[in-house]
């Protein structure tokens, strides 16, 4: 009788253990009583339970992996700001779907938090920090977590929104130890955003600072090689960007060269910085003038060009007269010393070369001089000179503005 007992219950064992083998991780021995038998029914359990942890923790770990890497490649296309931050609002959805989450970022004066995302779905917690070192996150420089919003130690921003009492989880994100804002997810406090879920707003914290960061400090740096430091208009390279880039569309543009009058008088008369404030002056005067396609930008010296896209040689001589009553009007208001300028113009009409143009442009511009100055010539092609050598006019980098004298 004894043995027929022991071989069943041996049985049943041996069937437990083989459904946990099969895959069947639920599947327990349950309570066996005191003896050897019972001893084995409750090893086979723990064993069942230790891998059930075991898978489970590393599919947990499969998928966060999973989640940072796509997280990584989805970073890698963003090449704007903005295009981190739609990445940061589809990577919220991803964390989880009922929990209002936002991201708040700093511009690069890093005094003001603004809401750069907001969880797509649920919403943003709408945490009213407003600067980054006013964050306790960013403060610590870890990852926060609050059970309760009302809790003594809780955050002070979390309480007063209106929502109710709340969860909260805030990461800090930084480029280079630097603070550029947090993440800040919310949920009630009997469902909180969970460890797993906080684990990958912190991966996702570290990866967007590093973008952030890296894109931030780019775009400095393009704009930087654009821009001319004195006047704070695009420069001569990025000039010839823009006219290759006309050259290449399929829209009617106009180029005019623009020189300021006896120049060099002004310095000498009136000093180096004197010389300096009218270029600012005549610069904030073509910003002014300016309308949605054109480009303007400093050429070298007191030498200036304009591409204009969509217009042709009689759009640049408008463009051009309102360029002079601004600057009259400026100049009478106090804004200096009275100077003026003088122009050349050549159209897409004539060439599509940029070459050609900026040489047409600027054998007008010698004419308008020739003419007295203070006024703006429209090249003649039939009646223009031989091209000089291509590396003379167009991308050579040499100081154009030497190129005139008295004319
Ligand atoms: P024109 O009417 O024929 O153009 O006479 P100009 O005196 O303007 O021409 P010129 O080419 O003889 O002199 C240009 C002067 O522009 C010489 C140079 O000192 C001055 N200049 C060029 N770049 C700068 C600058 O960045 N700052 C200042 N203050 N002056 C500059
Ligand atoms: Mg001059
Ligand atoms: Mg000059």
């Amino acid at each position: 009788m004894i043995t027929a007992a022991i071989r069943r219950r041996l049985r049943e064992l041996g069937a437990v253990a083989q459904a946990i083998a099969d895959g069947d991780r639920q599947r327990r021995a349950g309570d066996q009583g005191r003896d050897e038998l019972g001893d084995l029914g409750r090893a086979i359990d723990q064993m069942a339970a230790g891998l059930s942890h075991m898978i489970a923790s590393m599919r947990d770990e499969a998928s966060r992996a999973t989640f940072g890497k796509q997280l990584g490649e989805a970073l890698d296309k963003a090449d704007r700001e903005v295009q981190v931050h739609e990445v940061v609002a589809r990577a919220m959805s991803g964390i989880a779907d009922d929990h209002p989450m936002e991201l708040l970022i700093s511009d690069s004066s890093q005094a003001n938090l603004e809401r750069a995302a907001a969880h797509p779905q649920a919403g943003a917690p709408g945490c009213r920090v407003s600067s980054p070192y006013d964050c306790v996150a960013v403060r610590r420089g870890n990852l926060v977590s609050f059970e309760h919003s009302e809790a003594l130690n809780a955050c002070a921003h979390l309480r007063g929104r209106g929502q109710g009492t709340t969860s909260a989880v805030c990461v800090p994100v930084t480029f280079m130890g630097r603070a550029i804002g947090v993440l800040h997810a919310t949920g009630t406090p009997k469902t909180p955003l969970g460890a797993e879920r906080a684990q990958r707003l912190a991966t996702l914290g570290t990866q967007i600072g590093m973008r952030i960061g890296t894109v931030r400090a780019f775009e400095k740096t393009q704009i930087q090689a654009a821009t001319d430091g004195l006047t704070g208009l695009p420069n001569r390279r990025n000039l010839e960007q823009q006219l290759r880039q006309a050259a290449l569309g399929d829209k009617p543009f106009a180029v005019v060269m623009c020189d300021l009058d006896r120049f060099k008088m002004l310095n000498d008369t009136h000093g180096h910085a004197a010389g300096d404030n009218a270029l600012r002056t005549f610069s904030e005067v073509l910003r002014q003038s300016l309308r949605d396609h054109d480009r303007a930008g400093r050429w070298g010296g007191e030498e200036f060009a304009f591409v204009l896209v969509g217009a042709a040689a009689a759009n640049a001589e408008e463009m051009i007269q309102r360029v002079r009553r601004r600057l009259a009007q400026a100049l009478q208001m106090g804004k200096g010393l009275r100077f003026t300028a003088s122009f050349g113009i050549a159209d897409s009409t004539m060439s599509r070369r940029p070459e050609d143009l900026v040489r047409l442009a600027d054998v007008a511009l010698y004419q308008a001089k020739a003419q007295g100055r203070d006024c703006a010539c429209v090249a003649d092609p039939s009646a223009a000179p031989e091209p000089v050598r291509e590396a003379e006019v167009f991308g050579s980098g040499i100081d154009h503005a030497t190129a005139h004298t008295e004319g």
